[in-house]
């Protein structure tokens, strides 16, 4: 059914809703509310606070009357409230047709405020519907919207949408929600889009999210089970040999990361793994160690990175490593000036591996015998991305790394169902970073300290949320502050909007030292990697999220040095969230306490969709529910998923095949 067969859905109203991802009957019904209004309790203006919208029936008393005004257009009428005798003066500004939908001696609700002007009540712009429409009197919920789009139409559609559910997408059978207790999706949708009372809204919700996560925990069980595909590899490798070459000894837990990574590899099943390790554990050179045993193989491999910045600085770090195996590494950005050759060089073999960043999935890049992909920080990616990459081989083994911190109590028992290796401790001989929290009044204090770690030859990293924005603390405007009030150093800039030369060459300035102060946006969370700077000073860190802060902290404390994180918050209110990181180091840690602070996250799909944020919002789970979700997988499981619509996940992941490690 298209979404055209829907009362009310023209093509125009098709083209809005595509805006809001919005393609197909079923995406109405599943597309979730933010938030609720509740507009159930009727009161009369005698009880009503004036300084909240709320639910009123009126007849309506008078005829309408216009004023010409310097303002504008004012158009008023008046109501009486039977319950307390009392009459209402009803104003629009500038809204000539609203009066016109109500009828003199009829009732109708109204959802507004009212003060007493003069002894007169009044209210402006109300919002009305009648009697019989649910608009009002009820918990509405509130969607977010495109222009083009107002509440009460899309509410129509979904109401609309919901007449066509389809019932595949009941993943459990009645006999299995009557054993657990839970209600049809149907029901719950039915809830959370037209809410009875807050109680059932609640479980709604709760159900919705928790079947949904029992979802992907089937699908994930049910890949590894049945999808995968066979391939026949037998890597040869002398790892004492590679290690040997390397700089450092790998910690226990990268060592244990790789080892299961290479047992994968020559396993008879394609392997697809996910490699989890906090900021700085050094997951890059487990993945690289892998990569340089493919290619001696005579397998390509590719590693895709989120940002440009990020595969200039990886290829520049790996790139005597690799050599020293007599292999040749290539980098491919999408703004590099020999791309063709680097092409060529992927197409007839030359290039054993590859960094790059989505510029690797162009159609015309072809690989001559690609391998092994390993996707850093690919959150950042989505699905769509980095399926395509995979396709450019025939049998293709994945390495997915992150550094989103997925709770320990959670990961432990994913882990009984998909390949998962975490690497939980630092390097050796890593100093604790010194974070604390300041007030932007502060200011000059952080000038001074900043100062004295610039004397002692450290670098410092200073990241706004904004590049240009109406903000003192955007990348501009420091950057301006910062070359004034350091005038002996070298100050500069850094954004995701900059030419790729431009930003090629202050980072490798950066990196080489020549540069004391890098003025930056978040380009450089992820990944980057310059021992000698010490220090990170993070302009409206309110804004951030606690993970993020995490992310952008751990690009200092690199090097032998002692480091300083600078959170600059606006206010010396709402310091509480920026606290929890000073008093933890712990990436798991801080997710946890995020955890606490904000309910858990939708474990998978957080890890897996870059999409959908504000519905990830919505599914947030607290940890009860993420429990209670493994409890009835762990069921369903042991019953040998009896009365589980397999069709349907099937389905639903159609579009997504691999997308759980990929
Ligand atoms: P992340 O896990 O955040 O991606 P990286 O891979 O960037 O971390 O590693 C952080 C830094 O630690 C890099 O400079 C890397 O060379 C270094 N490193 C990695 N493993 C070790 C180790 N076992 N001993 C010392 N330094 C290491
Ligand atoms: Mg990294």
């Amino acid at each position: 059914m298209d979404l055209l067969d829907l009362k009310g859905i023209g093509k125009k109203k098709k083209d809005t809703l595509r805006k809001l991802n919005i393609y197909t009957v079923s995406d109405l019904y599943n597309y979730y509310p933010t938030s609720f209004e509740d507009r159930s309790h009727k009161t009369n203006i005698l009880k009503a606070n004036p300084d909240k919208k709320s639910y009123f029936e009126w007849k309506i008393v008078s005829r309408s009357y216009q004023n010409r005004t310097r303002v504008g257009i004012i158009t008023y009428l008046f109501a009486f409230e039977e319950e307390t005798n009392q009459k209402i003066k009803i104003i629009w500004f500038n809204d000539r047709f609203s009066h016109q939908k109500l009828k003199v001696g009829d009732n109708y609700k109204f959802y507004c405020k009212v003060k007493s002007e003069n002894g007169i009540y009044e209210t402006v712009n109300p919002i009305f519907c009648e009697l019989d429409d649910e608009q009002i009197g009820n918990i509405i919920a509130i969607y977010p919207l495109t222009s083009g789009i107002n509440q009460k139409q899309l509410s129509g559609f979904i109401k609309e949408s919901l007449k066509n559910f389809d019932k595949d997408e009941e993943i459990l059978d009645t006999s299995i929600l009557n054993k657990i207790s839970f209600n049809t999706k149907l029901d719950n949708l039915n809830q959370i889009h037209f809410p009875t009372e807050k109680e059932n809204l609640m479980a709604a919700k709760s159900q919705i999210k928790i079947i949904d996560f029992v979802k992907e925990l089937i699908y994930i069980d049910y890949i590894n089970q049945n999808l995968q595909r066979k391939q026949s590899l037998d890597l040869k490798y002398d790892l004492d040999n590679i290690l040997g070459k390397l700089e450092f000894k790998l910690t226990r837990s990268q060592l244990i990361s790789l080892k299961e990574i290479l047992n994968d590899a020559s396993k008879d099943q394609l392997m697809n793994r996910l490699l989890i390790g906090d900021v700085g554990s050094g997951k890059t050179i487990v993945a690289i160690i892998a990569m340089i045993i493919f290619a001696l193989n005579g397998y390509q491999a590719a590693m895709m990175v989120p940002t440009e910045v990020l595969a200039i600085q990886q290829y520049e770090k790996n790139l005597d490593l690799i050599s020293k195996f007599g292999l040749n590494l290539g980098l491919l950005t999408g703004s590099q000036k020999n791309k063709d050759e680097i092409k060529e060089k992927l197409a007839n073999g030359e290039i054993d591996i590859v960094i790059g960043t989505h510029a690797l999935i162009q159609e015309d890049v072809i690989f001559k015998n690609l391998r092994f992909v390993v996707n850093d920080e690919q959150h950042r990616f989505g699905v769509g991305q980095r399926q395509a990459l995979g396709k450019k081989g025939e049998k293709v083994n994945y390495l997915t790394m992150t550094a989103t911190p997925i709770p320990r109590t959670i990961s432990l028992r994913l882990s009984k169902i998909l390949d998962l290796s975490m690497i939980n401790e630092l390097p050796k001989g890593r100093k604790p970073i010194t974070t604390s929290v300041i007030t932007e009044a502060m200011e000059e204090t952080l000038f001074y300290e900043i100062n004295k770690n610039l004397d002692e030859g450290r670098q410092v990293y200073v990241v706004s949320n904004n590049i240009d924005a109406d903000d003192k603390n955007s990348v501009e405007k420091l950057y301006k502050r910062y070359i004034k009030q350091f005038k002996t150093r070298n100050v500069k800039k850094l954004h995701g909007d900059m030419k790729a030369a431009d930003k090629d060459k202050t980072l490798k300035e950066f990196a080489e030292g020549r540069i004391d102060i890098l003025i930056s946006t978040t380009v450089i969370e992820v990944g980057i990697d310059v021992a000698n700077a010490n220090t990170m000073v993070i302009y409206n860190a309110n804004h951030f999220g606690l993970s993020s802060l995490h992310q952008l902290r751990g690009r200092v404390g690199r090097g032998q040095y002692d480091s300083y994180c600078y959170l600059v918050s606006k206010h010396a209110d709402n310091m509480a969230k920026l606290n929890i990181l000073v008093n933890n180091e712990n990436g798991f840690d801080i997710a946890k306490k995020d955890f606490d602070l904000r309910g858990g996250g939708k474990i998978l799909s957080s890890i897996q969709h870059g999409r959908n944020i504000s519905q990830i919002e919505f599914l947030n789970m607290a940890s009860e529910e993420i429990d209670k979700g493994f409890k009835i997988f762990d069921y369903l499981k042991a019953n040998n998923f009896r009365g589980v619509n397999f069709s349907y996940v099937e389905k639903f992941f159609e579009m997504d095949k691999r997308i759980i490690l990929n």
